[in-house]
């Protein structure tokens, strides 16, 4: 039988990951798919810090099932994902959680048709729970191929190539895992330690490994001025659903490209809130106009799932009714 030319290496991450790996994350070494794939798409743009000590268990608590997810409004599957960001992810969980009934598919290939799982995630949660022999290719595996390989330049395609090639079909595992584990502390964005890397006796990077990947020149992102309008009446406050995609199903108080300050606007202060494609600059006010379609009280508003930037806006608001 003809060796594996990568076999010293899966031998080393093996021993790596026994004295190394975070396997008391408590999403591994678990036989819940729901949570293994609630994992995946919590992290997908979070930390793991962030993901554990806010976020987690707590969506948890509120839905402990897949079929929780499935029979509770998208509102409130929004409002447990509050803070986090991203919220497409917390619509496609909600869909595929009604797709499924509850019940997840056991292929990459069936995941992957599901709403927001992409091949990487399809093939994470088909490994984790379900023990498919796949590779993944989040970004920090992308890093370490792209410096195991000295690839300086490369498309998902070849990416995925060089994925298939290295990863250890025997142990899908926990290679997976310790290549996330490998990617976020030693294999790092600026300060890799290849000396105590398992892959380091056959990393073709290793010399120089911040050549790899190349480093795209950063656009600087557009900035939008918006005033951000609290409309009032009596003690209530006006907010509306927003419709577009990138916060759909959260509510917020209306945002005005022009809106024209007189001596009746109250102006409550300013924020910035970066997105991925632009920062918003927001002016925000208060002005009375008893004709908006839905008020609500601060304590009310409180029970609905609010953007970050309307976040920041109502403690504005707070601040200035006390
Ligand atoms: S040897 Fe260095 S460059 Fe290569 S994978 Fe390990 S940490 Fe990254």
């Amino acid at each position: 039988m003809q060796k594996n030319k990568y076999e010293k290496i899966h031998q080393n991450i093996l021993i790596w990951y026994k004295e190394y790996g975070r396997v008391t994350l408590p999403w591994r070494n678990i036989n819940s798919p729901y949570e293994v794939y609630l994992s995946e798409i919590m992290l997908q743009q979070t930390q793991v810090k962030t993901v554990l000590e806010r976020f987690y268990f707590q969506f948890l608590e509120k839905f402990p099932t897949l079929k929780d997810v499935a029979n509770a409004p998208v509102e409130d599957v929004l409002k447990a994902w509050e803070g986090l960001g991203y919220y497409t992810r917390a619509r496609n969980l909600h869909k595929t959680a009604i797709e499924t009934k509850g019940t997840l598919p056991h292929s990459a290939e069936a995941l992957e048709e599901l709403s927001g799982i992409g091949k990487s995630t399809a093939n994470a949660v088909a490994c984790f729970a379900f023990d498919e022999a796949l590779p993944i290719l989040d970004a920090n595996v992308k890093r370490i191929l792209y410096r195991f390989f000295a690839v300086k330049v490369c498309n998902d395609k070849k990416l995925w190539e060089l994925a298939y090639e290295l990863y250890d079909k025997n142990n899908a595992y926990i290679y997976n895992q310790s290549m996330m584990d490998i990617g976020s502390a030693i294999c790092t964005h600026k300060n890799p330690s290849c000396e105590v890397c398992p892959f380091e006796s056959l990393c073709q990077g290793k010399e120089k490994p911040l050549l790899y990947p190349e480093k795209k020149i950063k656009k600087k992102k557009p900035i939008r001025k918006r005033t951000l309008v609290i409309y009032y009446k009596k003690d209530k406050y006006a907010l509306r659903q927003n419709k577009e995609r990138l916060l759909s199903g959260l509510w917020g108080f209306k945002q005005e490209e022009d809106f024209e300050v007189s001596k009746h606007t109250i102006k409550l202060g300013a924020f910035k809130q970066h997105y991925t494609h632009f920062t918003l600059e927001a002016s925000v006010v208060l002005f009375e106009d008893k004709e908006q379609k839905s008020y609500f009280s601060i304590n009310e508003i409180h029970d609905l799932a609010l953007s970050g930037a309307d976040r920041k806006a109502l403690a504005l608001l707070e601040k200035y009714c006390q």
